[in-house]
């Protein structure tokens, strides 16, 4: 098996442009000249339309988590108290970095449940400075109520952070009108640039929390980010050729269109769930209310009786394409199939026919074509 040859289908890394990869050799720039500051400025400006901000916007030289660490690391400290939502792998790191900087107060529900809102307020009138959400819950696929949840914020006076990770770039993220304080981003998921760097914006809010801070974190410190940022720069040497990669990246988001491009993320989910109950398998999530949803951007499975998840996966690469297995205590259990990025119809289709053959080969299927055929009844309005 030529492993060029992969096709990428999981929740990131995704695969990447052509010209992305063409623009990531360009020779390398003086990141305190001229032409890096407009490459800055065209970035955080295609941004600020992914986003739907007014906020500042920032872009690190780290993985999503980068972000996370950034975003709590500077606005919470000694006994600020987070609560933090977690019904998955990406909730559950939130809690474990706030309680590197303050105090928990943790909101921990069965992996793959949606939230009950009642049970959020209990907790911020108890007190918080700030609640984490992971929009996309990556590790389940279940996409949590991000702007009823902000309204509770605000309502209690609490930070709103929110890691919209595999959301933005791919899925609406209204940063501004549902009063996220800090909203981040990675840029191997929606955006399909190479792993590496990642986006957050702040608000003046955000920035205000960090005033009496005198431990804020050093390499993460958003005051600094955002004294270079007024100058369209980054405070460290950034990574360049990722800079580039995003940069057209970017473009290509731009050229689509967000509204384009959010189309093709649901209608590509929603043709994975298509196949899926045509196939007989079982989604993950269990939706308990009207403001949860099945993720845009992965879907995540059981696997069937009698049949491991990471056999299906393992399968899955033997025929050349790469999809996700369970997390933590979830390994073997689910499996998960990403549509994120650039991800066309011609990809999801192929990915639905190998993976009939799989579950035929395995015995969970006893004929081939109807995960094929649903999935193409969803697909055929997209081009
Ligand atoms: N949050 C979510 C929802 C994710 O899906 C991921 C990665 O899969 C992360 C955070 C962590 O991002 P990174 O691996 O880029 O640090």
């Amino acid at each position: 098996m030529d492993l060029e040859d992969t096709l990428l289908m999981m929740p990131g890394p995704v695969p990447v442009a052509p010209r992305v990869l063409r623009a990531m050799s360009k020779p390398m720039i003086n990141h305190r000249g001229a032409e890096f500051s407009a490459m800055y400025d065209d970035c955080c400006e295609i941004l600020a339309d992914v986003f739907q901000t007014k906020n500042d916007i920032f872009i690190i030289s780290g993985s999503g988590t980068a972000a996370m660490e950034a975003a709590i690391g500077c606005t919470v400290k000694n006994d600020d108290v987070v609560v933090t939502l977690e019904n998955g792998k990406f909730g559950e790191r939130f809690k474990d970095i706030a309680a590197r900087y303050g105090k928990v107060n943790p909101l921990e529900i069965e992996w793959g449940h949606s939230f009950d809102l009642g049970e959020i307020e209990k907790k911020l009138e108890e007190g918080a400075k700030a609640i984490t959400l992971v929009h996309n819950e990556t590790s389940v696929g279940i996409q949590n109520p991000a702007e009823q949840i902000g309204k509770l914020a605000k309502k209690h006076g609490a930070l709103f952070i929110l890691d919209g990770v595999t959301t933005l770039g791919g899925d609406t993220v209204k940063t501004d009108e549902w009063g996220v304080d800090i909203a981040v981003v990675g840029s191997q998921k929606c955006i399909a640039a190479p792993p590496g760097l990642s986006m957050m914006s702040v608000s003046k809010r955000a920035f205000e929390a960090m005033d009496d801070n005198d431990k804020l974190p050093y390499y993460l410190d958003l005051k600094a980010y955002k004294k270079s940022g007024d100058k369209s720069q980054t405070p460290y040497t950034p990574a360049v050729p990722l800079f580039f990669g995003l940069q057209e990246a970017l473009h290509i988001v731009k050229e689509e269109g967000m509204d384009a491009r959010i189309n093709r993320h649901a209608t590509g989910a929603a043709a994975i769930r298509a196949a899926a109950k045509a196939m007989g398998l079982e989604l993950f999530p269990q939706l308990n209310d009207e403001y949860s949803h099945y993720s845009n951007t992965v879907t995540a499975m059981k696997a069937p009786e009698g049949v491991s998840g990471n056999d299906i996966k393992k399968d899955m690469m033997a025929r050349g394409i790469t999809i996700a297995g369970g997390q933590s205590h979830l390994s073997g259990k689910i499996f998960r199939i990403g549509s994120m990025g650039n991800v066309q119809p011609k990809d999801i289709l192929l990915t639905i026919q190998e993976l009939e053959i799989v579950l035929k080969n395995r015995g969970v299927i006893s004929e081939l074509g109807a995960g094929v055929e649903a999935a193409s009844n969803v697909l055929d309005t997209l081009i």
